[in-house]
Order: structure tokens, then sequence, then C-alpha cells
């Protein structure tokens, strides 16, 4: 099971407070940057995903909560001055807006599925949104009876987050 999109499929574009935003999903480990807080060297995107400016400046941090750390993480943002693009950089580990990661996630619904029981590792609740949400993505976008696992990675080949309640 690879978990790792192409970098096509791994941009999501969101408009937020009337600025255009990019999320920028990047192979990093969350260890090393919570280790390292604003001194992590991230690697700054080519060009602006959004026009294509070849110079974008640094834009400050967001704080970020992932599960299994216990302060907020600083992820770095770049703005185009060309066109105002703002861009976020996310772990591609994670899906946008989830604190745990994507092997997380799968594996837990796994064990779930295979054993009628939730690993103690990630909070129930938490837990049954995920399969709740799994099977209305599933009935959304899969219009054939798959197994839930066999979706979920269908779902993310098609560059869902398998997970989520929005449809
Ligand atoms: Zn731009």
């Amino acid at each position: 099971m690879e978990l790792q999109l192409s970098s096509a499929k791994n941009r999501g574009r969101i408009a937020l407070n009337n600025s255009m935003q990019m999320i920028h999903f990047v192979n990093v480990l969350l260890k090393d940057i919570f280790e390292m807080g604003r001194e992590y060297p991230w690697e700054k995107p080519d060009r602006c995903p959004c026009c294509g400016n070849w110079k974008i400046w640094g834009h400050g941090y967001v704080s970020a909560f992932f599960h299994g750390f216990s302060s907020a993480i600083w992820l770095k943002r770049y703005r185009c001055p060309a066109c105002g693009c703002v861009i976020r950089m996310r772990p591609a580990s994670h899906f946008t807006r989830f604190q745990s990661s994507r092997h997380t996630i799968r594996s837990d619904l796994l064990y779930r599925i295979n054993t009628g029981r939730w690993p103690k590792d990630s909070g129930k609740s938490r837990q049954r949104h995920w399969l709740k949400n799994l099977k209305r993505q599933m009935m959304a976008w899969l219009d054939w009876k798959a197994d839930l696992i066999q979706a979920f990675d269908l779902l993310l080949n098609q560059g869902r987050t398998p997970v989520t309640s929005a449809i």
C-alpha cells in the first residue's frame, strides 16, 4: 500500500478571506519540525503553484496540532508577490485538518474491521468518525460495494480524503 500521492493529486486549493490559498504537501518528518521549530529548513517550492511565478517569499508560520505531539507545530507559509497566493506547507503524512497520520487512520480502521474492536491509540470518538465518514465517502464516490479498506485505498488513489465528512 503506497501512501504517497503524486504531486498533482497532492495539492488542495481553497479560497479563504478572498485570497487564494494553496496547500502544498511535502515529505517531512513531523518529529524534525517539532524539534527544530522555526529553525526547520523548509524546502521552498520552485514556483508559485497558482500562477507559476518563479519567485515566492516567506510569509510567516501557522501553528497546527498533531496527534502524538504535546504542543503545536509551526508550519511555514510562502506568498507569491505576483498573484498574492498564499502557499501553506503541510506534511504529506497527514490529511488536511486531520491530527492523526494517514498511516494511523488506515491501520486503526484495518484493526477494527479485522477484530471488531478499536486499538487504544487514537481515541474512540475520533475513530468512530473515521469509520462513519469512510462509509459515507464510499457510498458517495464508489458505485459498488467495496471492502472498506479497499474503498479507503481507492478513494485515496482518486485524490480524496477517505475519512472526511465533506462530500
Ligand atoms: Zn502566483
